[in-house]
């Protein structure tokens, strides 16, 4: 099983330091990395610990880089949309503070410090979308941003991203929960610094870790904005990044509707175009990116068009306030993280919503790597996992068990309330959603 797999690669690492050396090989493989590095071919030397590396760090991520689509060349992609370059060639990757930052952050922190709390990134947008124009009379829009033990500067730089990017009269309140961080530059020096944004931010501290879905939550209780936009701590929003989001709901309070993420490379935090893809994912529960059908792209409007997704990637997306709590916020049983993305989606879609991406919307995220004990986070995402198959899935659910015999005598808590919320809203069953949102999700020879 993958867990136990993982969990003795890393208590491996931790007893013998191979940790720091698979980094140093991380950081020597990734030398000179740049948007090629999306579409990389195992063929170097590197290929063996590279993987070992991967398995470690990849193996618990959400929000990952979309990876198809991709250009091949950097002459086919046009000059604006160009990485800013960051890196000189003769950065030294083996810097000792280079090597803690990324232990302790999962991302480079050198180079997140040198550009500080704000700094201008490229416009991604298609150009059928700089043409588009909207109404003052849109929602407005409260950002929820949790975070943990976050690096400073990233977490400055969403924030002063959304103030400098959002018209002030779409942007009721920035909410900042801080999920009891244990970073000294995350008390004082923060509050000190967000004086500037007064009247804008409301900063909630929890007082024990709830994990990112009750964060967002309790969040989510204090926003008084029309829409919900929930943000994670490491992001950069473009330009007119939020009326799409905003148009969309407002013709429809029941779309939820999620922004193209573009990528913030963990090593040179270069902010890179991501392709147009939509949410999938397998039967081992995977989230991936996928190709989008030719006829939703060939429409009229083509790349400005709303893209339909069967499922959403982690915790960037817009809703309808009284729609979050209509359709039953989170499930407050899930712990820590993981899962929430695939249970809300399939929420939505099976209870009367739908659920869009906006290529006009770009909103970038630093994918870094999980720094938290690994069995920490499987243990959470498992029993997380198991609560949306027991609740979602119906007969379904053999699907997943056939794949992982191993979580089928698993507990996963009391779902009742969550059973019941099913059946109040009048919710489809797990067949129709196959039907008619992912017939492209194929089962297995045995339990057909
Ligand atoms: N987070 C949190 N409490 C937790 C774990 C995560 O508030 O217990 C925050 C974290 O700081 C980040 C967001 O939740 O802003 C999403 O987490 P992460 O970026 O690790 O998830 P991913 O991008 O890999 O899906
Ligand atoms: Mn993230």
């Amino acid at each position: 099983m993958r867990n136990a797999v993982i969990k003795c690669l890393f208590y491996g690492c931790l007893t013998s330091g191979i940790c720091i050396n698979l980094l140093l090989v991380y950081f020597h493989c990734n030398h000179g990395s740049n948007q090629q590095k999306k579409i990389h071919e195992p063929t170097s030397d590197c290929s063996l610990e590279e993987n070992m590396h991967q398995q470690m760090t990849h193996g618990a991520e959400q929000i990952s880089k979309p990876q198809i689509l991709v250009k091949t060349s950097e002459e086919d992609i046009p000059e604006k949309l160009r990485p800013f370059p960051v890196l000189g060639d003769d950065f030294n990757y083996s810097d000792p503070e280079v090597l803690s930052g990324f232990l302790k952050y999962g991302f480079n922190t050198v180079i997140s410090k040198s550009l500080g709390i704000e700094r201008d990134v490229p416009d991604t947008r298609n150009e059928m979308c700089l043409q588009k124009h909207y109404s003052v009379n849109l929602p407005t829009a409260s950002v929820v941003i949790c975070f943990h033990n976050e690096e400073f500067n990233a977490l400055f730089r969403t924030v002063s991203s959304v103030i400098n990017l959002t018209p002030s009269h779409f942007l009721e309140e920035i909410i900042l929960v801080d999920d009891m961080s244990e970073f000294d530059d995350l008390k004082e020096k923060l509050e000190h610094h967000l004086e500037k944004f007064r009247g804008k931010i409301k900063l909630i501290r929890n007082e024990k870790r709830e994990g990112l879905i009750r964060a967002r939550m309790i969040g989510a209780s204090r926003a008084s904005g029309d829409v919900l936009v929930f943000l994670d701590s490491h992001c950069e929003v473009n330009r007119v990044w939020l009326e799409p989001l905003l148009y969309a709901i407002n013709k429809d309070p029941k779309i939820v509707v999620c922004p193209v993420i573009d990528v913030i490379d963990e090593l040179t935090l270069e902010y890179i175009p991501s392709p147009i893809v939509r949410g999938i994912f397998d039967w081992d529960l995977q989230f991936k990116w996928d190709n989008v059908f030719s006829y939703e792209i060939n429409r009229p409007e083509g790349p400005a068009n709303l893209i339909r997704s069967p499922a959403m990637a982690g915790g960037i997306f817009a809703i309808y306030r009284h729609y979050f709590n209509e359709i039953g916020q989170y499930d407050k049983g899930m712990n820590l993280w993981g899962g929430e993305n695939l249970e809300l989606s399939l929420r939505i879609w099976m209870c009367g919503g739908q659920l869009f991406i906006n290529p006009c919307s770009r909103v970038g995220h630093i994918t870094k790597k999980h720094t938290e004990r690994k069995s920490t986070v499987m243990n959470a995402i498992t029993h997380n996992y198991l609560r949306l198959v027991h609740v979602w899935l119906d007969e379904y659910k053999e699907e997943v068990f056939l794949r992982r015999p191993g979580l089928k005598f698993m507990t996963y808590g009391n779902i009742s309330e969550r059973v019941a919320l099913r059946k109040r809203l009048g919710c489809k069953s797990f067949q129709w959603y196959l039907e008619t949102v992912f017939p492209e999700l194929e089962l297995s020879m045995k339990s057909r």
